[in-house]
């Protein structure tokens, strides 16, 4: 492990999973996060996430999402943890969307080529199974997947970082990244300065005032809302308890949601994941997003239940608005700083990275330590970013 101090920024699932794996390699860690422990104004508020094998996005991925999976049930099984399922739930998935759309064909295509476990379905076995109204030409993939418990796994990380050392630092804003004099310091909103060997920059929607404005407009933060439904009747209740996580490929992005449960809100979550909807610019600030559900913010997944899965439909139980912070491909940033290499960034998140933290987090560890960059996926360097098309 190389010599130093390394302060992180940001304690969310990317910078306590960067923790956990530092200190645990031996490293001087310290974590500064401006709010607090496991909140509803970054990037991981409403409870749960989902993890998938086939994943569409791309073939590197896969071995991450394995690789990732594997280490939450290591964190549930160790010192502390809650036990088999207390952070992964291995619910399965189902993915479902016209023969032709591209994203769909990809998840089929991740299934053949990395030998995944997987059953193809019709549109009408899907409606027996699950209830879903799909048009009948549409297809249906099962495969390998769940969720991940937020708190649980944030819970389990800190407990990693802290036994093996760290420090973590609550209500500790930093501001300002400051090289001077060949000595690296964070500048924090109190006026303090630490010194540091190495700084990993995992600040989530917030990272782009610790960047210089080149490489700030490759990120674009979203305002995205989850929605908790709460079906009355007790049969459909129960049906929906027994669902697996789900994801339907429609014209207006990749509806998805997850079994009906108590965590957090009781109901059946769902949300839309798509990286740009109509009318989206990027240059809005984490700190300017409005808080507030709106009525209109909930009528994309009112209809889609109307039109989709009637028998989920119910009395709002509860919404949130959450953060993304995407980059024009959806593909992360992790790689050194290029203008510092003892800077290390891991951001662009694009809404589906909690399934990889401790992924990240390993791929970072080997960063401070001078992996060279060939050791990290081509797709996650700056290269790769600052070649593409762009907002
Ligand atoms: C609605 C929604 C649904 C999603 N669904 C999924 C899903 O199903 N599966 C999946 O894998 N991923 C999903 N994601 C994405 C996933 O939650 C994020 O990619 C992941 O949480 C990012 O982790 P992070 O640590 O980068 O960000 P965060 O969890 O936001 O953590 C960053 C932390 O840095 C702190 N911070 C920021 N700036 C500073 C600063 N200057 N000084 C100190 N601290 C700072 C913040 O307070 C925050 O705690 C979803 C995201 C959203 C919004």
């Amino acid at each position: 492990m190389a010599s130093g101090r390394v302060v992180i920024v940001g304690g969310g699932a990317i910078g306590l999973a960067c923790a956990a794996a530092l200190a645990q390699a031996g490293a001087e860690v310290v974590v500064l996060e401006r709010f607090h422990h496991v909140h509803d104004l970054g990037s991981h508020g409403g409870y749960t996430r989902v993890t998938r094998q086939a994943y569409h996005e791309g073939s590197v991925y896969i071995p991450l999402v394995r690789e990732s999976e594997a280490a939450w049930e290591v964190l549930e099984r160790g010192a502390g943890g809650g036990g088999p399922g207390s952070i992964l739930v291995r619910c399965g998935l189902m993915e479902a969307g016209p023969p032709e759309n591209a994203d769909l064909q990809a998840v089929f295509a991740a299934c053949r080529a990395h030998d995944l476990e997987h059953r193809v379905l019709d549109a009408a076995t899907v409606s027996a199974e699950l209830g879903f109204r799909l048009p009948p030409s549409w297809v249906a993939c099962e495969s390998g997947g769940g969720y991940v418990r937020v708190p649980a796994a944030l819970d389990a990380l800190r407990r990693a970082a802290t036994d093996a050392g760290a420090v973590l630092r609550y209500d500790a804003q930093v501001n300002e990244v400051v090289r001077s004099g060949g000595r690296l310091r964070v500048l924090l909103e109190s006026g303090e300065l630490i010194p540091c060997e190495h700084i990993v920059v995992a600040a989530g929607a917030y990272l782009q005032p610790l960047l210089p404005s080149r490489l700030r407009a490759l990120f674009a933060v979203r305002r995205r809302v989850l929605g908790w439904t709460a079906p009355a009747d007790d049969a459909a209740r129960d049906r929906l308890r027994r669902f697996p996580v789900w994801a339907l490929f429609d014209p207006r992005g990749m509806f998805y949601g997850f079994p009906y449960s108590e965590e957090g809100i009781a109901g059946f979550k769902l949300a839309l994941h798509v990286y740009t909807a109509p009318g989206e610019r990027s240059g809005l600030r984490a700190e300017a997003v409005d808080r507030e559900v709106r009525p209109g913010d909930l009528a994309p997944l009112a209809d889609f239940l109307a039109d989709r899965l009637p028998a989920a439909q119910g009395p709002w139980a509860g919404a949130k608005v959450c953060l993304y912070n995407c980059t024009p491909s959806g593909d992360f940033v992790v790689d050194r700083h290029p203008d510092d290499p003892k800077v290390i960034v891991a951001g662009g998140f694009s809404g589906h990275g909690f399934k990889f933290a401790p992924a990240i987090g390993r791929i970072v560890r080997g960063l401070v330590e001078g992996a060279a960059a060939s050791e990290v996926p081509e797709i996650f360097r700056w290269s790769h970013h600052l070649g593409g098309p762009g907002w």
